[in-house]
C-alpha cells in the first residue's frame, strides 16, 4: 500500500510511502510519518495536517510513473519541509 496523505508545495501528491498501516478512520493506507501517534488516525482526520494548495497535482497511479527526483521537485525546497507546512505564502 501507498501512503495516501496529499504533500507538495509545488505539485500536490500523494506521500505515497509504502505501509502495512490504514488509518482507523478513514482507512485509507497512512506511513508512520502520517500517523497521529496513538490511535493509528491518519494526520488528515486528525486535522494535524492541511493539504497543500499546490498549483497542480497528481495522482497516486501518476505517481509511480514518476522518478524519485522528479517527485522530490514536487515538494518545497529543503528548509521550508519543518514544521506543519501553514505558512508558506507569509
Ligand atoms: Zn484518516
Ligand atoms: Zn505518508
Amino acid at each position: 500500500m501507498r501512503c495516501h496523505v496529499r504533500i507538495g508545495q509545488l505539485v500536490s501528491h500523494p506521500c505515497a510511502r509504502t505501509t502495512h498501516r490504514r488509518c482507523r478512520q478513514c482507512g485509507n493506507p497512512t506511513c508512520e510519518r502520517h500517523q497521529a501517534g496513538k490511535g493509528g488516525d491518519c494526520v488528515v482526520c486528525t486535522g494535524d495536517h492541511v493539504p497543500p494548495s499546490a498549483p497542480a497535482s497528481v495522482t497516486l497511479e501518476e505517481m509511480l510513473s514518476f522518478t524519485d527526483a522528479e517527485v522530490a521537485a514536487f515538494d518545497a525546497p529543503a528548509g521550508a519541509r519543518t514544521g506543519k507546512l501553514r505558512d508558506m505564502d507569509s
